[in-house]
């Protein structure tokens, strides 16, 4: 209900060009100066092996509250953050609490991998590597419990750079998982070329897999493609019980959504791993 607020708070207006000008501008404002501040915080979803319920890791989510302590959802500042290119700061404030929470988890004995959301502008950046190479050490985290979502779309923007990054990076140690697999525009050769471990099945095809036989087949689909690929399958969005076992069924062993649980804030994370049965 307060994203749906802090939603509507800057983009009611936008007949408007004026007022959605001032809105936009009102954003970018609270964006900075969150980032200046240090007041952006993550939240973290669980990521479920369907078949024996344990926690097999988790996704950062970045939240931004406005002035008034509503949530602004990020696909409202996440965009703007990218044509502002404050996109860079913010991501690293991200990288950096994902690897101490992870740390903090390994510190009460579980390895629970965290993955971090990275927007294309990031792998752009000459630092990027140098950027997680150093939170790595800083938070002397393995670099095997720490993942990389990128979208496909991403990937296909600079493809022979991309490949160079992509590399640079899994040479540190980490995973990258494709993030939205299936709502990007990017051609499966891609996926011969980029060596990635994770495929993202997207949540609007899971959402609706058990009532449309097109959905449910592109999930399918997709299920098999990752496998014949040798990566990992994950879909997002699970949030029935049907789902999930008509994804067991289709042998996706990983899902993440609100059957299990929301994204949660770092303490509610560490209150939900403890009585989690799994
Ligand atoms: P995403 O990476 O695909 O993240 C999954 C989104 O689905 C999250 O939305 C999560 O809260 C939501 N979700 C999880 N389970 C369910 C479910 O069962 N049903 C439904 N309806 N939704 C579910 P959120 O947190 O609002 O984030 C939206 C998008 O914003 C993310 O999509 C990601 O693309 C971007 N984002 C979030 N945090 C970051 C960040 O730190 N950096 C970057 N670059 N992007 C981020
Ligand atoms: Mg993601
Ligand atoms: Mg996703
Ligand atoms: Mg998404």
């Amino acid at each position: 209900r307060a994203k749906q607020e802090g939603r509507n708070r800057f983009s009611f207006f936008s007949h408007d060009l004026e007022s959605s000008i001032r809105e936009r501008h009102q954003l970018e404002t609270c964006l900075r100066n969150a980032i200046i501040h240090d007041e952006l915080f993550v939240h973290y979803q669980p990521k479920i092996n369907l078949a024996t319920n344990e926690i097999v890791g988790a996704e950062a989510l970045v939240r931004l509250t406005d002035s008034e302590g509503l949530f602004i959802s990020p696909n409202e500042f996440i965009p703007l953050a990218e044509e502002t290119g404050l996109i860079i700061k913010l991501g690293k404030q991200v990288l950096y609490k994902a690897c101490q929470e992870a740390k903090s988890w390994l510190n009460m004995g579980l390895n629970i991998p965290i993955s971090v959301n990275v927007a294309v502008a990031q792998f752009a950046d000459p630092h990027f590597a140098n950027i997680i190479e150093k939170a790595l050490h800083d938070y002397q985290l393995p670099a095997e419990l720490l993942e990389l979502e990128i979208t496909e779309t991403a990937l296909m923007i600079d493809a022979a750079d991309m490949q160079t990054k992509l590399y640079q990076l899994k040479s540190l140690g980490i995973k990258i998982s494709i993030d939205d697999f299936g709502t990007g525009y990017s051609s499966l050769a891609y996926l011969k070329k980029f060596n990635v471990d994770v495929m993202k099945i997207d949540m609007s095809f899971v959402k609706d897999m058990l009532n449309n036989k097109h959905d449910y087949e592109i999930v399918k689909t997709i299920i098999s493609l990752g496998q014949s690929m040798g990566l990992a399958l994950i879909a997002e969005g699970v949030e029935t019980n049907e789902q999930r076992q008509a994804l067991l069924e289709l042998d996706c062993l990983m899902g993440q959504g609100y059957l299990f649980s929301r994204p949660l804030s770092a303490s509610d994370f560490n209150a939900f791993i403890l009585q989690h049965k799994g």
